[in-house]
């Protein structure tokens, strides 16, 4: 028997009085033969990128079929555990209405690359989408980087969000001064939290656990320092217009550091001359009557300090934690948005108690039959699809890298869906029936992995919301994986 093409649908399939517009993706209207099975996709990663991703293919292959595997045994990713408690977003409840769909299936609790492997998932699946996201830190590779009062600021995020490997994390806040390496909006995210009136975050979903920390914290100035200057900050203006409105905090711009901008500002594409007026402002202008008291009622100060470049964390006299920072005075380099920052020989110490380094996320290699590039930290692809391995696709961070925000990652995980419904349409995908769940179901059982379905995570969801209930909180999240696992009757 002639081996099976995996041609689902082809354009005749649409009505004949419109032909689909050119560039267009296939359509739910294509119908299967009787006697096709439908496409098997396997997607890994439960966050932005691995949820748009399955909102796609579902949408516009009207038989597919999509598993889910995260390796929490929760799902939404960076939505749950990396976006800041005060700054909600709404898109749970779009990829709840995904994993609702009757062909579509989450598997929490089940690690790629450990308790299946990459190669086991492609024998089982027509299609393997690798959506993990970029679960490390960049890491700053100088001295004293890893004396105790120096986290990264994705441990500190993953903390205050209830990520499980963080939950012990509890970071002594009984310092005065916390320096944060880093321009980006991460950065801001975590000076912001360090800094709000703890009330304020009573509100949001916040752990209790974090909360109460940093109620006991005796944190004053925050200093938020970047290798280059005011023009290459990579932070956004609404990230920056809460610094400077922050209830209970006056912000510390030195206005050297802004000499000759105001004559820039015409040369400069939209968001990054409004980003550089309000910063400007905030430290040329003389703030009216009102700004002016809240100001100098502020009993806590945030700072940005430019041309720094971290050279080494500072011990205390005793060597058991940091007592502050070496940083390396820099000059740029070059003009724009690109400048380099090149090391002047001047070094500038300053005294800290606490250094939250905030210079980036970084993917891991999943699976060493998985290509990776350690540079650049993503998988090698074109528009979405592995290099050299047929079958194999990639969307979100680990496939363009840490950068953009969650609009981004729909916009990019659309595409990689895309791409693959074409190799579908294209007759590249394997041919023949694919086992899909049911084999890794069987391997998943023999090795001891018991997986959270969906509706398990919504008995869990349902607990974190009547805790939160009790304290006035969307949600009182859970932090323990074996206590979601007793809730469960594991
Ligand atoms: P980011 O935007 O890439 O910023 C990283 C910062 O670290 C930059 O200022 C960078 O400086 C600096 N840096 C990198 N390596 C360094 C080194 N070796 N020494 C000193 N400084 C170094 O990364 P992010 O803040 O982690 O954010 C990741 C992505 O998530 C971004 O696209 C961000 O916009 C997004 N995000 C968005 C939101 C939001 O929308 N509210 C919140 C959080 C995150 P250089 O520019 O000189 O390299």
């Amino acid at each position: 028997m002639a081996p099976r093409c995996w041609r689902w649908w082809h354009w005749s399939a649409w009505p004949r009085t419109r032909p689909p517009p050119a560039g267009s993706t296939p359509s739910s209207r294509r119908l299967l033969s009787a006697q096709e099975q439908p496409p098997q996709i396997c997607v890994v990663g439960s966050g932005p990128a691995g949820f748009y991703t399955a909102q796609h293919l579902l949408k516009h292959h009207a038989q597919a079929r999509v598993d889910i595997y995260e390796k929490q045994l929760v799902p939404f990713g960076l939505v749950r555990f990396g976006v800041a408690p005060d700054h909600p977003e709404n898109v749970t409840h779009t990829f709840t209405q995904t994993a609702r769909s009757d062909r579509c299936a989450f598997h929490g609790n089940v690690v790629v690359g450990r308790d299946v492997t990459v190669p086991e998932l492609r024998e089982a699946y027509h299609a393997v989408v690798l959506s993990y996201g970029a679960e490390d830190h960049r890491a700053l590779g100088i001295p004293g980087e890893e004396l105790p009062g120096v986290f990264s600021a994705r441990a500190f995020v993953g903390w205050y969000n209830g990520l499980p490997e963080n939950r012990e994390l509890a970071p002594d806040l009984s310092c005065d001064t916390a320096m944060i390496l880093g321009h980006g909006n991460v950065a801001l995210d975590v000076a912001r939290i360090l800094l709000t009136p703890p009330e304020q975050l009573e509100k949001t979903d916040i752990t209790e656990a974090s909360l109460g920390i940093l109620r006991q914290s005796r944190v004053k100035t925050v200093w938020i320092v970047g290798r280059r200057g005011p023009l290459q900050v990579a932070f956004t203006i609404k990230e920056l217009r809460e610094m400077v409105q922050l209830p209970g905090t006056r912000p510390m711009l030195d206005p050297a550091d802004f000499l000759g901008l105001q004559d820039r500002l015409k040369e400069m594409p939209r968001p990054r001359k409004r980003l550089t007026e309000l910063l400007l402002r905030t430290a040329t202008e003389k703030p009216e009557r009102e700004e002016a008291a809240r100001r100098a009622e502020a009993s806590r100060a945030w700072g940005l300090r430019f041309l720094r470049s971290p050279q080494q964390v500072l011990p205390s006299p005793d060597g058991q934690r940091v007592a502050g920072i070496r940083l390396a005075v820099t000059r740029l380099e070059g003009v724009g948005e690109t400048a380099w920052a090149v090391p002047t020989g001047d070094t500038e110490d300053l005294p800290c108690g606490l250094v939250l380094s905030s210079v980036g996320y970084k993917s891991r290699p999943i699976d060493p039959s998985v290509p990776f590039d350690p540079k650049l930290g993503v998988i090698p692809n074109t528009e979405g699809r592995v290099v050299d391995v047929p079958g194999l696709y990639c969307s979100g961070w680990v496939k363009r890298g840490p950068t953009g925000v969650i609009a981004t990652t729909m916009t990019d995980s659309f595409l990689t869906s895309q791409a693959l419904l074409q190799d579908l349409e294209a007759g590249l995908l394997p041919a023949g029936p694919r086992p899909g769940h049911a084999a890794i179901e069987a391997l998943l059982s023999s090795r001891g992995v018991r997986p959270i379905s969906f509706s398990d995570w919504e008995k869990l969801d349902a607990t974190e919301v009547s805790r939160g209930q009790r304290t006035g909180k969307p949600r009182e999240k859970l932090l323990d994986p074996q206590e979601m696992l007793r809730l469960l009757g594991r």
